[in-house]
């Protein structure tokens, strides 16, 4: 099974002004999305093109999962919003939806029909609670609380629809025992997955900016720091908790800050899965330790 992504042109509420304006200071979603995917062409379109991209590299995927990544994606009336996804399911192969959105763009209206897809399809909500602290998400304009994503995902999963949540390592003004406290304050949420990240300066971004203006606010992962980290903060991870991703890659000519040797994420994830197997250690450790 293959994820293909889409963009469906939203927009969000920390950029539009509803919230915000400016965004994230780390946002630019070009960054990540990939070329097929384009707001003007339909969702039905960007399937058939994905499709096709994909079956280069993966040629034995039967059946796909629609990614809506960039943005908010459920930031518009009900009405849009099953427009869309109804035209994603009605694709031949397409099983399931992946929805990438922020906490304070869901309501309960919109998780009753989110509720009534998940009983035919796999569907999971992805949250970006990106710190768990609220000093750190002001500092960066996230325009919303930890406990305003804490909440969002307590209720999509009492409605019954699996939850994601994408966590950022390396966000100035955060020590690495903030970071690993972390994993405690999460473990606790009643989510299916979760996505990790190391900072990235990405160009055009103000978080750019506040990077030439004075790197020393920042301080980076190196390579061999984020190996070291990631194996720590997984070892006090939930272990029910399926991880999907490590890092994040953005392509090198967005990048703005120092980038790991042109390491792409599989080689990185590697090199992750060679320091548990080194250090005999795996996912929960630390909890079953203290459950003794
Ligand atoms: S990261 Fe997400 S929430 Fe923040 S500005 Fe970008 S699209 Fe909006």
């Amino acid at each position: 099974m293959q994820k293909v992504t889409i963009d469906a042109g939203f927009t969000c509420p920390n950029r539009d002004g509803a919230k915000g304006v400016g965004g994230c200071t780390y946002c630019n979603n070009d960054a990540f999305n990939p070329s097929y995917c384009q707001p003007e062409k339909t969702v039905t379109q960007q399937i058939t093109e994905g499709i096709e991209f994909h079956q280069k590299r993966y040629r034995r995927a039967k059946s796909y999962l629609a990614y809506f990544q960039a943005y908010s994606n459920t930031y518009g009336s009900l009405d849009y919003l099953k427009s869309l996804y109804d035209e994603a399911l009605s694709f031949p192969g397409v099983v399931g939806l992946v929805i990438g959105t922020r906490p304070d763009c869901i309501d309960d209206q919109k998780l009753e029909y989110f509720s009534k897809l998940a009983e035919k399809h796999y569907v999971i909500i992805e949250y970006g609670i990106e710190s768990c602290y609220n000093q750190t998400l002001e500092r960066i304009n996230r325009g919303h609380t930890f406990e305003e994503s804490a909440e969002a995902i307590r209720k999509t999963a009492a409605f019954g629809i699996h939850t994601g949540a994408h966590l950022i390592f390396g966000l100035q003004g955060e020590t690495e025992a903030d970071m690993l406290a972390e994993a405690e304050i999460v473990s606790k949420l009643p989510l299916d997955t979760i996505k990790f990240h190391q900072l990235q300066i990405i160009k055009g971004t103000r978080m750019a900016q506040d990077y030439q203006d004075d790197p020393t606010q920042f301080n980076l992962f190196t390579l061999e720091g984020y190996i070291d980290f990631i194996v720590r903060f997984t070892e006090r991870l939930n272990p029910e908790f399926v991880i999907e991703r490590f890092t994040g890659e953005a392509p090198p000519r967005f990048q703005a800050g120092p980038v790991w040797g042109g390491l792409r994420s599989d080689e990185v994830q590697l090199l992750i899965e060679k320091e548990f197997e080194k250090r005999d250690t795996w996912q929960g450790k630390m909890i079953e330790i203290a459950g003794e």
